[in-house]
């Protein structure tokens, strides 16, 4: 019984079996809320196929999507008939008021910061980006970035800061999405920074901030290859290698809720030198610091610090391209261990779809055929063929359009889940 000491307790007590899961958790949301998603989701939508698809009354659908309706979150449209299935009045769907929120999406990363508007079903409204210096800055620093941003953006898009409902920010790091707490980003000088809650008083506006790899899988999830997707895996490679993965239509944040790390497992016992302080993680084999130390050493080449890295990486790659064989190498040896991180995840995870998403991926050496070759061999052979892997070379627009569904998570959470009175508004 060791392990299981609790069972007679269990039996004793009357305390139940089974999965303890809590109340109004993520896959117990209120009906309203699903009610919600389903119509978000659909884009245009019939009551009548929302309860099919819920599984619910159609009384109970028309009582809540009167209410949301009457909140201003819905509205009806009047759909077109299929010409084959009668004529006479147009049928009625539901579909997202639009113009019921507006929010900002931010990525501040090492290179540049960038920011998207979004309406409340999801439309891009304005974009802006502001190349900056690269390295860490101190939090002020960070906040005056991130208000100037959106400032600009709003200009972008013609309206004022007040008008928007909340803000998702994008950062590299270690990020606790719940708290709203960056423990560490290469960023920031400090560590532990409550940044969520310093942005909200900065901007005066609700503010949530979430990992960026996370929100390339979020923007995936929401507006890409993933949406129809239950599990898949996005790898993304910038200044170093993250990853998101999408389990069962959520972001997998795990029980520190920091995420997972892809680019800090490791592929080589006592290895290269990582940024994290550690040896042998695959980001010191693939992320660009690695390409440019490899490119520095072998080829010679003087590297000042405060060079753009992107600068050197473009070169190796030309010189890569006219058949320079060392450079072709350098690119070679990351491809290989690339290889090896992905296997590792194709065996950990078993996703439908792995999705490499970063404009260095223009650098096709990394995605070789060799290199998904030598995935091949590293992949446990179940007889079944391994998960697709798509090639998304989207710029940092993508990622802040990812910050932007955060932002309309949250908004529709608050909304969706406070009393009715409050929801009315
Ligand atoms: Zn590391």
């Amino acid at each position: 019984m060791a392990g299981f000491g609790g069972a007679e307790t269990a039996k004793a007590g009357g305390l139940g079996c089974g999965p303890l899961i809590a109340p109004l958790s993520e896959s117990m949301r209120p009906l309203r809320q699903q009610v919600f998603e389903r119509v978000r989701a659909a884009g245009l939508i019939a009551r009548v196929q929302v309860a099919k698809d819920l599984g619910v009354s159609p009384a109970s659908v028309t009582t809540i999507t009167s209410e949301l309706i009457e909140a201003g979150l819905i509205e009806e449209v009047s759909a077109p008939r299929d010409p084959e299935l009668g004529r006479g009045r147009p049928a009625v769907a539901l579909g997202v008021r639009a113009q019921a929120h507006l929010v900002a999406g931010m990525k501040m990363s090492d290179r540049e910061h960038s920011a998207v508007i979004v309406d409340f079903a999801g439309n891009l409204l304005a974009n802006e980006v502001v190349p900056r210096r690269p390295g860490p800055m101190p939090v002020a620093e960070m906040l005056d970035a991130m208000e100037a941003l959106l400032n600009r953006v709003c200009e972008n898009a013609g309206i004022a800061r007040a008008a928007l409902s909340g803000v998702g920010v994008g950062l590299p790091g270690f990020v606790d999405q719940a708290e709203g707490v960056v423990l560490w980003s290469s960023t920031l000088t400090e560590r532990a920074v409550p940044l969520a809650l310093a942005a909200q008083e900065r901007l005066g506006l609700p503010v949530s901030i979430d990992n960026d790899a996370n929100l390339v899988a979020l923007a995936e999830l929401w507006f890409g290859a993933g949406r129809s997707l239950a599990d898949f895996a996005v790898v993304t490679f910038e200044h170093g290698v993250g990853m998101g993965f999408v389990m069962n239509h959520r972001i997998y944040r795990g029980a520190q809720r920091l995420g997972l790390e892809l680019g800090h497992t490791k592929v080589q016992l006592d290895g290269a030198l990582c940024r994290c302080g550690q040896r042998g993680c695959l980001e010191a084999y693939v992320a660009d610091y690695a390409l440019a130390r490899e490119a520095t050493t072998a080829l010679n080449w003087g590297h000042r610090d405060g060079q753009s890295i992107s600068v050197l990486l473009e070169s190796l790659y030309d010189h890569a391209q006219a058949g320079d064989a060392t450079a072709r190498s350098i690119f070679r040896r990351a491809g290989r261990y690339l290889a090896v991180g992905l296997a590792n995840v194709v065996n950990l995870f078993d996703p439908a779809l792995i999705i490499l998403s970063g404009e260095r991926l223009k650098f096709d050496y990394l995605y070789a055929a060799e290199t998904l070759a030598e995935m091949d061999n590293l992949v446990i052979n179940t007889g079944r063929p391994r998960p697709p892997i798509e090639i998304h070379a989207w710029g940092d627009l993508l990622w802040a359009h990812g910050a932007a569904a955060l932002a309309l998570s949250a908004v529709t959470e608050r909304i969706l889940t406070a009393p009715r009175e409050l929801a009315a508004q």
